[in-house]
């Protein structure tokens, strides 16, 4: 790099010495080549440049620093051209900043085909493909290990390498290449630090900690069981290291084997192991939560029959989608986990994707017990250092099983054998910003890409999953029975609009039906999920004396109130405002909060139990110290008894205690303006449903709601999934909403209403004029449901 005006993107303080990639723009020498480099602008296309001689093999899926206009971006090369576009005027490439590409060419295809189907901007998808701020191969820092300090040189220049950071212990690579000038000093050091010999840093990590690991010293390996003894978990650690043929350390033996270090030591002292300090690849601690039994699993026919069939399409290697539909409880991950352990023998990768990052923990937690080290998890909450590492590894193959939310699918594993989508039906999995897409229909791109299988998995599927396999676009894999036998819980339904007339006076939140189930629940030490879909205290906050609302000026809709801080809050724009103790429009101290959301709930029921321990999960929570894990843990542990929350409470978590989960208001979701909204509805309710009951306590589900006749209800209360699926289907296919037509969203927003509003007239004018829009049905244009946002109107 020629100095310090370049505008680097990534802060490490030493000087400008990127030798293999820099560039000196310098105007006397021609290009000989040019690349199409794609910027995170919204764009139509890549923008064209120039390469100077000195770049050396520059492939598509590298990174460029490029100016555009006045500003210095960092993009993706998408094409290498020989010969000169016909363009005026061609800028120069600043920089390429990777050696390798850091996008194999088929996740480029995936962002081509995201950027064309999904009308995104090129560059603005392959933003959301490179970890943002990965730094260029030169900034990293390589240092020397043990091992490598006392392996002996294989050859002259790896003799040159190895003094010179014996020298100088820790350099950047950039000057490492200008000490040692070797042409291919990327793939030595690649194949050093593979033998754990050197080790290649972020910049801006944190700076490695190292833990002690374990190497089986040369030789054969029956020779060594025998020296080893008798000790069978002495021979376990032998054997374990013989099959991952590389060291390990004391962690991922303990994982592995299940012993500690005094059985180590043991190995060391009859010299069958040599051990040595290696750097700790990520801190994943976070990420252990809950143990369980590690009982082997004997398959049920039915998961017996799923795995078949996973496994044989995983290894005759060609495309094979399959939507597994199974109850809560029914063993569903179990089937999909030794399906990747079948990929994983076949040296295939696996990405499992689930929707939230909430449910990633549990999960980490049954991937590393069984796949140790071959596990990374990617997703935003980690360090940008830490989420860097666990990349690297995907890239270069050390890790094969990939676990995330939607954004992991664009994991760089080069072979895949499997994709799970868990809880496929869920709403998380479509992105709602540029680049919009859905990750459940990319993970079947990518699938198919790869001659994979994939798994679409839910106690509750799409819609459209549902119609794919009675078209039998995809297959169905069923699971009927839930595990041990549990039986699906006997389910209550409380018919507010009678309850009403029953209940106390004061008692607006719990019917009659729901505390006696609760007492009991309670008296037997059990533990109960209260789901209440809305945060904060109260969802309008209302003068009774002129009926102000406090709305947000901003969105048009109430406010929440909190007690907690006693504030209002716009939950569409996050907007807060101190809470009014008397309305500011007509100066009445007639403050009264309407309705009930979770804090309410909790408050309430701490009137009615006040010795039981009761806790909240909610998005105000998650952003509390400890997080939803703590709170998690906390319940999982028993601390707490009861638990109430919004649907984060629903999903995925498997707590053995409870035995009661009920549903304040079932209908909160029927009504709103939206074609899935019965959808939501049945499977929030199911999901819920599928939390009491999971361990050896029979199950209880208590429905209150003002619509008792409602499919949904009936069908989430009865675990009736036909009756649902049926009348679901004659509604979507009636109205033609998806699967059985598709439909495109045009939003315009604007600071006026009538621009919104003209701009779409102008479109919906064109679209109608236009020849190959024949059969394309226009409705509208309306308002939006929320027809004011962020002080924008939204048409
Ligand atoms: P799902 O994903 O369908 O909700 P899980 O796969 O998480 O269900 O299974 C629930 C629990 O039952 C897990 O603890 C799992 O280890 C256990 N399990 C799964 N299959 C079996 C089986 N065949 N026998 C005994 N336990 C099982
Ligand atoms: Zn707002």
């Amino acid at each position: 790099m020629s100095g310090g005006e370049s505008g680097r993107l990534f802060d490490d303080a030493a000087g400008p010495d990127l030798e293999i990639s820099s560039s000196r723009p310098e105007a006397t020498e021609p290009a000989t080549r040019w690349v199409e480099v794609a910027v995170p602008l919204p764009l139509d296309g890549p923008l064209t440049y120039a390469l100077a001689a000195h770049h050396r093999e520059v492939e598509p899926g590298v990174r460029a620093r490029v100016q555009v206009g006045p500003r210095r971006l960092v993009g993706v090369v998408l094409a290498v051209l020989d010969r000169r576009p016909d363009l005026d005027r061609i800028r120069p490439v600043e920089e390429i900043l990777d050696l390798e590409p850091v996008l194999p060419s088929e996740l480029l295809d995936l962002a081509r085909f995201v950027s064309e189907y999904y009308i995104a901007p090129i560059g603005e998808v392959l933003r959301a493909f490179v970890p943002g701020d990965l730094p260029p191969w030169g900034d990293r820092r390589v240092g020397l290990t043990d091992a490598g300090a006392l392996a002996p040189p294989r050859d002259e220049e790896e003799a040159g390498l190895i003094a010179a950071l014996i020298e100088h212990r820790r350099l950047r690579v950039g000057e490492l290449r200008r000490l040692v000038p070797l042409d291919d000093l990327a793939p030595r050091l690649e194949e050093l630090r593979r033998l754990g010999r050197v080790v290649l840093e972020q910049p801006g990590g944190r700076g490695t900690r190292y833990v002690k690991a374990v190497e089986r010293r040369d030789g054969d390996l029956a020779t060594q069981l025998e020296a080893a003894g008798r000790s069978p978990k002495g021979r376990a650690v032998l054997e374990y290291l013989h099959a991952v043929g590389r060291p390990a350390t004391l962690q991922e033996i303990r994982w592995a084997v299940g012993c500690g270090p005094t059985v180590v030591r043991r190995l060391e002292s009859l010299d069958l192991l040599r051990s040595f300090q290696q750097p700790q690849r990520l801190s994943l601690s976070r990420h252990r939560l809950g143990e369980e039994g590690s009982d082997p699993i004997v398959l049920r026919p039915d998961q017996r029959a799923a795995v078949e069939a996973l496994d044989a399409a995983i290894v005759a290697g060609e495309y094979a989608p399959f939507l597994l539909r199974g109850v809560t409880g029914s063993g569903k991950t179990e089937v999909y986990l030794r399906a990747a352990r079948r990929a994983l023998d076949l040296g295939l990768g696996t990405i499992v994707l689930v929707p939230e990052i909430a449910l990633v923990p549990a999960l980490a937690a049954q991937l590393r017990r069984r796949f140790a080290g071959e596990t990374a998890i990617l997703h935003s909450n980690l360090s940008a250092s830490e989420r860097h590492q666990e990349w690297e590894r995907i890239r270069r193959g050390e890790a094969r099983i990939v676990l995330g939310p939607r954004s992991a699918l664009m994991a760089p594993l080069d072979r895949l054998g499997l994709i799970v989508v868990d809880e496929e039906h869920d709403a998380a999995y479509k992105q709602d910003q540029v680049p919009r897409y859905n990750g459940r229909d990319l993970a079947l791109w990518r699938a198919r890409r790869h001659g994979a299988a994939a798994v679409l998995a839910s106690a509750t599927p799409s819609l459209e999953s549902r119609r794919n396999a009675e078209t039998g676009k995809v297959a169905r894999l069923e699971l009927v029975e839930r595990v041990g036998n549990a039986e699906l819980p006997r389910g209550v339904l409380v018919d507010l609009r009678r309850e009403a007339a029953a209940r106390g006076p004061g008692e607006v939140f719990f019917s009659g039906v729901l505390l006696e189930e609760l007492r009991r629940t309670i008296d037997r030490d059990e533990q109960a999920i209260l789901l209440r879909n809305r945060r904060g205290y109260a969802p309008v906050l209302l003068c009774r004396a002129c009926g102000e609302d406090f709305r947000c000026p901003d969105c048009g809709v109430p406010m929440t109130y909190h007690l907690r801080g006693h504030h209002l809050s716009c939950h569409y724009c996050d907007l807060e405002r101190p809470a009014p103790r008397r309305c500011t429009t007509c100066g009445e101290p007639a403050l009264e909060p309407m309705g009930a959301g979770t804090e309410r709930i909790e408050e309430r029921f701490r009137e009615l139990f006040p010795n039981v321990a009761v806790d909240t999960l909610d998005a105000d929570a998650a952003r509390r110290a400890g997080g939803a894990a703590a709170v998690l843990e906390r319940f999982r542990s028993g601390a707490t008894q009861v638990l109430v929350g919004t649907q984060m409470v629903s999903k995925g978590h498997h707590f053995p205690r409870v035995s009661l989960a009920a549903v304040l208001f079932a209908d909160t979701y029927l009504s709103f303006p939206d074609f899935r909204a019965v959808e939501r509805t049945y499977a929030l309710l199911v999901q819920l449903a599928g939390r009491a009951g999971r361990g050896k306590l029979p199950g209880r589900v208590v429905l209150q709601t003002y619509h008792p006749e409602h499919y949904a209800i009936r069908a989430a209360l009865d675990g009736n999934d036909a009756l649902f699926a049926e009348h679901e289907m004659r509604f979507r296919r009636t109205f033609h909403y998806p699967p059985f037509a598709r439909v495109v969203l045009v939003l315009s927003q604007h600071t006026r209403a009538e621009r919104a509003e003209a701009s779409l007239r102008q479109l919906a004018a064109r679209i109608a004029a236009d020849p190959a829009a024949e059969g394309v049905r226009i409705l509208g244009p309306t308002p939006a449901p929320f027809e004011r946002l962020r002080g924008r109107w939204r048409w």
